[in-house]
């Protein structure tokens, strides 16, 4: 089975769509990966455990590797109870924050983060609920925050607290992130999210933990981490443009510049990149997207994001397996598009001088002089398919890997068709099973050429040196040229 997209699909898992035939459902409509979203689950995780179980099954149903994401809570900040669950805030009022852990008021409330009142300075901003609420911090005292509430509304209990002025002195994995972690890296999960990163330093702490367990990807939404984008860019494995959290914590008009200039630095760093939040938000409880969604979603995939994501669309919504047949519509449509390619390429990809990135550019400059039907790409870590996939070339792109982690972490990347098989014998063998798994996987007719990269002493990872070309005969055999 196949794609007819380049640009992938993630889908977020809940109460929508945690069961077996649902998650079924999603795959075949269109989900290249699934997000288990550790903001909504407390021990013993027994709806992730079992959703992680039934993609295993329709992995191996459909012989088709699919990517787990585990996205971590991180460091998301409340206020304690509100007396009577609310109380409404005036414009210009003084409300105070403290550790005293009671009920709050139209006055005060209690703010169970002493890392906050450590960091917080005169002048920082401070919102409340997704940014309804925002205040200026006027003073700060020992266990007390005085702010000046600017624009006023409801304090509601345990609502969000965010402070994109701050930059904390915390670890950046809570200790119920740790144990979430704990039990993700237990279960097999391909990536891990991180949100709230602040800077490389933070994934390079996480990293230490999850080892080469499963791959990292930092979730943008703080003003901190677009400070220090190319640090946090180089330490991550792959980033996301987490549009919500970064629609708060930055001017809201910002968000598009940001999400083109993200896509473009990962793109050209060769990091997977994924565009999260609000893509088809209506379809929560309508069958139809709006227009602006659609066109929102074409955006992504016009910009080379490598792949767009569904959250509560997918996990709460009414119409999850639409959503999933939308975005893939869209997808298609847009990559059909005869400005697809120019735009795509607007965004420059230069090959470093890598022996990845020369081999890379070589593969794509001789798959379009000779018009082949595909590119065949032996890899053992993945990182050869994704300097590949970094020049976004416009033929399709076959992994073949004998490492199933592998498979299912480049579920993520951009254009890249995976397929687990054993090594080849010899280099024979290696032109005889590209040809094979390119026909077999519908990217190769017969009288059809493919170019093949792989390393030779086979089987030794980090060796990519070698191109072949090859082609079906008109009976389909493999010919090596
Ligand atoms: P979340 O992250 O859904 O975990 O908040 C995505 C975002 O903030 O956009
Ligand atoms: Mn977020």
């Amino acid at each position: 089975m196949r794609r007819n997209r380049r640009v992938k699909i993630v889908a977020t898992l809940g109460p929508a769509s945690n069961s077996p035939e649902v998650i079924e459902r999603l795959f075949a409509a269109g989900v290249d990966m699934f997000r288990l979203n550790m903001s909504h689950s407390r021990p013993p995780h027994d709806a992730a455990k079992a959703a992680y179980q039934a993609i295993r099954t329709a992995e191996a149903r459909f012989s088709r590797p699919i990517g787990v994401l585990c996205d971590l809570q991180g460091p998301k900040f409340r206020v304690g109870e509100i007396g009577g669950g609310r109380a409404e805030l005036f414009k210009d009022q003084i409300f105070r924050f403290d550790q005293i852990e009671s009920e709050g008021s139209a006055q005060r409330a209690f703010l169970p983060h002493p890392q906050i009142f450590e960091a917080i300075e005169p002048g920082h901003t401070l919102l409340i609920d997704d940014g309804k609420i925002r205040m200026q911090v006027m003073d700060r005292k020992p266990g007390v925050i005085d702010a000046k509430v600017i624009v006023p509304g409801p304090i509601l209990s345990r609502k969000g607290v965010s402070m994109p002025d701050t930059v904390l002195p915390i670890d950046p994995l809570t200790e119920k992130d740790k144990a979430d972690l704990d039990f993700a890296l237990r279960l097999g999960v391909d990536w891990v999210a991180l949100s709230f990163v602040q800077r490389g330093e933070d994934v390079r702490a996480a990293r230490k933990i999850i080892g080469d367990r499963a791959a990292i990807m930092s979730k943008i939404e703080k003003p901190s981490a677009i400070s220090d984008l190319d640090d946090v860019i180089a330490a991550s494995d792959a980033l996301m443009v987490a549009r919500g959290d970064l629609g708060v914590e930055m001017p809201i008009e910002r968000v598009p510049l940001l999400q083109k200039e993200i896509t473009r630095k990962c793109r050209a760093a060769g990091k997977p990149v994924v565009v999260a939040t609000q893509m088809l938000e209506s379809m929560i409880s309508s069958p139809v997207p709006t227009r602006a969604e659609v066109s929102d979603v074409a955006t992504a995939v016009f910009d080379g994001a490598d792949a767009v994501m569904l959250s509560a669309e997918s996990a709460a919504g009414q119409f999850p397996i639409e959503a999933v047949s939308m975005m893939d519509r869209i997808a298609i449509e847009a990559e059909r598009d005869p400005m697809y390619t120019p735009l795509v390429h607007a965004t420059q990809t230069p090959p470093l001088a890598t022996g990845a990135d020369a081999i890379a550019a070589a593969t794509h400059a001789v798959a379009s002089t000779l018009n082949l039907a595909a590119i065949a790409c032996y890899t053992a870590t993945g990182s050869t398919a994704l300097r590949v996939a970094r020049e976004r070339p416009n033929l399709p792109v076959v992994v073949l890997t004998p490492v199933l982690s592998t498979a299912r972490r480049l579920a993520v990347a951009w254009g890249l068709h995976c397929v687990l098989t054993k090594d080849p014998d010899d280099q024979a063998d290696m032109v005889r099973k590209a040809c094979e798994i390119a026909a077999r996987e519908e990217f190769c007719k017969p009288g059809e050429g493919i170019v093949i990269t792989a390393g030779v002493p086979l089987g030794s990872p980090g060796t990519t040196n070698m191109i072949r070309i090859a082609r079906l005969d008109a009976r389909g055999a493999p010919v090596a040229l």
